[in-house]
């Protein structure tokens, strides 16, 4: 049954047999972690699914831990209410998209409380407001700015289990906001680190951090840890397993975090501080992104300031430039191409083609059917070579490379989409990452 959790006083070792005993207790639960569970939209994504979700959150109870749970919306339905904003207007302002598109954890967190209760325990839910997680005011990829924590240690302290809603906040103006898709696991992370808890668990669809996309490459094999830095790397570069900004929270804060399933008793990946294993490898894993389109400015003409104002009203708009390629200069004009985020494709060709119009380009091409494929990995500080197999293995497939990125520890390369997926299996091969290639689990 629920006790409650590490806020009592120590009351010091003298007197009879009894007291000492019951200060004995006090120092074991004083002495249990404080954890921060997360799961996913698959793990909750039916009744049933979440009464096994309440199971596990009362294991982790009854060991005598605080547990804090954060949830997402049940799979599926965050798009559903997306797509139900779509269809009343085509024009939807930011602040109500997010008042609809945050509902879906309202269900699931209140559902999990009454799972939990019905077990005999106390839980109690809380959205965003309610605690509350401070943001800033920008609508659909708000930041974390502030988490209030005394209502979860109050609740903790009277040994109910907590159970918040992920992927929402509320800004300066009392306005709900959300965090972008896949925010539900930096609502966990940021949780974890206000709350300074020992572990962040993500609890998923599979069971860890993989070499690569296990949806995509059966052979992919899963890491039985992995550093802060590559698993930044892998997120932004295409691994949703874990949302971007939830990784840089755990860098920041120091918070460990275990990735595992929430269908299995596997034990998971533990991302982590980088140490002496990780640099071994050349290549920790392989990583892709299909939702970057991109843009050429043909025959610009190349003077000082060009760039400049070609991506000025970009920034203005708030649009993401990505990868950028600048092609050596013949009779004073070059190519200029960069990519950018496939939502803000058709916004950003019509500014690049107003300004290209200004300067005097010849044309601007858009192409949408590209994918980033990239390679990752600690080792690559220390081993050479890395970038000259990735560029054989796709010379050896036929697969021709358009535009390259390189940065410490990844390099990427832009690819016609169809061959993504080609791409990503011969280089999981080519860099021996497979379950058979590796003798012992990193
Ligand atoms: P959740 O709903 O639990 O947040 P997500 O769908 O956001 O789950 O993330 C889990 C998915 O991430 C997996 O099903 C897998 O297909 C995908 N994924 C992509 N790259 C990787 C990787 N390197 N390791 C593990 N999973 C990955
Ligand atoms: N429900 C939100 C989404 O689908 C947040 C999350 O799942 O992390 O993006
Ligand atoms: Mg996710």
């Amino acid at each position: 049954m629920p006790t409650a959790w590490p806020f009592i006083k120590w009351e010091g070792s003298r007197g009879d047999p009894c007291t000492r005993i019951y200060n004995l207790k006090i120092i074991a639960r004083a002495l249990m972690a404080l954890i921060v569970q997360k799961y996913g939209g698959t793990s909750v994504g039916n009744a049933g699914r979440i009464k096994n979700v309440a199971r596990r959150v009362a294991r982790a109870h009854d060991e005598g831990n605080g547990v804090v749970v954060v949830l997402s919306a049940m799979a599926g339905e965050t798009d559903r209410l997306i797509n139900l904003v779509h269809e009343v207007s085509d024009f939807p302002s930011a602040r109500e998209h997010d008042v609809v598109v945050s509902t879906g954890e309202q269900v699931t967190i209140g559902l999990l409380s009454i799972a939990l209760e019905d077990m005999g325990y106390r839980a109690k839910s809380f959205l965003g407001h309610q605690l509350p997680i401070v943001t800033d005011s920008r609508f659909s990829c708000a930041r974390i700015e502030r988490i209030e924590t005394e209502k979860i240690k109050e609740e903790l302290g009277k040994g109910n289990i907590v159970v918040a809603a992920g992927f929402q906040g509320v800004d300066s103006g009392g306005n709900i906001t959300t965090l972008g898709r896949g925010g539900s696991d930096t609502t966990a992370v940021a949780l974890a680190a206000a709350l300074k808890a020992d572990l962040c668990e993500i609890y998923t669809d599979v069971e860890g951090v993989y070499t690569t996309d296990p949806g995509v490459c059966a052979d992919a094999r899963k890491l039985k840890k992995i550093s802060y830095d590559e698993m930044l790397e892998m997120a932004s570069l295409g691994a949703k397993v874990l949302q971007t900004r939830s990784v840089e929270f755990a860098k920041k804060y120091r918070v460990p975090v275990m990735v595992k399933s929430s269908f299995t008793e596997a034990e998971g990946t533990l991302v982590c501080e980088e140490d002496t294993d990780m640099e071994r490898v050349m290549v920790s894993g392989i990583t892709f992104n299909k939702n970057e389109a991109k843009i050429s400015v043909v025959r610009v003409p190349d003077r000082p300031g060009i760039a400049a104002k070609l991506f000025r009203p970009l920034t203005e708009a708030g649009i993401n430039v990505d990868m950028i390629v600048q092609n050596i200069s013949h009779d004073a004009h070059t190519d200029l191409t960069f990519t950018v985020a496939k939502a803000d494709y058709k916004r950003a060709l019509g500014h690049v083609k107003k300004v290209a119009g200004e300067i005097e380009a010849r044309d601007v091409i858009g192409d949408t059917n590209i994918a980033k494929v990239s390679i990752v990995g600690a080792g690559m500080r220390s081993h050479a070579g890395a970038a000259s197999t990735m560029f054989e293995t796709f010379a050896k497939e036929g697969i021709n490379i358009q535009m390259i990125s390189t940065s410490e520890i990844k390099i990427s390369c832009v690819v016609d989409v169809k061959y993504t997926e080609l791409a990503v299996r011969v280089l999981h091969e080519a860099f021996g990452l497979g379950k058979e290639d590796v003798a012992e689990e990193r």
